[in-house]
């Protein structure tokens, strides 16, 4: 089902203003730096970029996990890593890195994922260390199991604050039914979410994302078809806790025993000396989603004008063929209709943001995990 009807559908807008940005462009960053090579190689991603919605993908991705579109043709390439952008308080890249901040402290900084899959999509990074991706967890598990909750407790209170929080969201969301009525506590609302990182990522900045269901129908037809998260490609934050828990405890690390420390070895050693199986936090993740949306989404056949089937778009009531409508127009605005990105938008209906706060002074004072 796409293109929502609804019109009361809430949108949570930020209370606080954003400072703008610290710094200025992405290249008069790079040129200021250009004598260090590491502030450069930072500063940039491996990907595949969508040649459809121009989303930058993970470089082994076969579909994107954006608009569905083939991968296979797309060769390599390099972005700017924007994450780290963000923490560093640049103001634009290829566009204006304006972030929707939902939460923000001297350690990390969480916001809308621009290119929300679900009501409430947030995002939450790092902002004084650079961990490129979750690997370096697994090499200093002490230190990892401290950054995952940080990042996840950050944005669970960011949820709950902004989200939460407000009345329209908790009746349209949370209301209406009887039995959600009672969910009040953080541990049962957190059943709502699917939180956890990809591996490998879009952006190499640490990332936890908190996904806070009902997903939108498309991106649950693209989730059943298996096109977001991955199996071995998304890492539930229950089986990362568990494991970094377990390394913890054993005071074992994967930083000198395996210096080219691969996922699958980690999955692999997990199990095999733990018995922490990846398989079982995945499917135990990919169950409560159904659940979630199951019991949940509030959009009924009724609240969508059309029908999707292939790229084909028909009337859902009276069932013709709009041959002039594409199903990506559909979706995009259906996103928009649905996600409080931005929100409120400013004068020309745009979406707003502003910049990170408490930027490094000088990107050098990043602590490096790659070290
Ligand atoms: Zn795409």
């Amino acid at each position: 089902m796409a293109g929502l009807t609804h019109d009361m559908l809430p949108h949570v807008r930020r209370k606080t203003s954003l400072p703008n940005p610290k710094r200025d462009s992405i290249e008069q960053f790079r040129d200021y730096f250009r004598k260090e090579p590491k502030v450069l190689e930072m500063l940039l991603n491996k990907v595949k970029v969508c040649a459809d919605c121009k989303k930058p993908c993970a470089y082994h991705q076969e579909r994107c996990n954006s608009c569905g579109s083939s991968l296979s043709q797309v060769s390599i390439s390099h972005t700017d890593n924007i994450l780290l952008s963000f923490v560093l308080g640049i103001g634009k890249g290829k566009f204006p890195f304006k972030i929707s901040v939902r939460f923000q402290d001297e350690n990390c900084l969480c916001f809308d994922d621009p290119l929300s899959v679900s009501a409430v999509h947030l995002c939450c990074v790092p902002a004084q260390e650079y961990v490129p991706d979750l690997r370096y967890l697994f090499g200093r598990p002490r230190r990892g199991r401290r950054m995952l909750e940080l990042l996840y407790n950050s944005a669970a209170k960011a949820c709950l604050e902004n989200y939460w929080g407000d009345e329209s969201f908790q009746e349209f969301y949370l209301g209406g039914k009887v039995k959600w009525k009672k969910l009040l506590t953080e541990s049962e609302l957190f059943v709502l979410t699917a939180a956890g990182m990809n591996y490998p990522p879009s952006q190499y900045q640490l990332h936890v994302q908190f996904i806070h269901g009902p997903l939108l129908p498309f991106h649950y037809a693209l989730f059943l078809e298996g096109g977001h998260f991955h199996y071995k490609r998304f890492f539930p934050y229950s089986f990362l806790l568990a494991s970094l828990n377990a390394l913890e405890d054993d005071n074992r690390d994967f930083r000198n025993s395996h210096p080219d420390y691969d996922m699958d070895l980690i999955i692999d050693e997990m199990e095999k000396f733990y018995g922490i199986s990846y398989d079982k936090h995945w499917h135990a993740m990919i169950s409560q989603i159904k659940q979630m949306q199951e019991t949940h989404a509030p959009s009924a056949e009724k609240d969508f004008e059309y029908r999707v089937v292939g790229n084909q778009v028909f009337d859902a009531q009276a069932g013709f063929h709009h041959p002039g409508i594409t199903v990506k127009s559909l979706q995009t605005s259906d996103v928009k209709r649905i996600q409080s990105y931005g929100r409120p938008y400013d004068t020309d209906e745009k979406p707003s943001g502003g910049s990170y706060n408490f930027p490094a002074e000088n990107p050098k004072e990043l602590q490096d995990w790659t070290e």
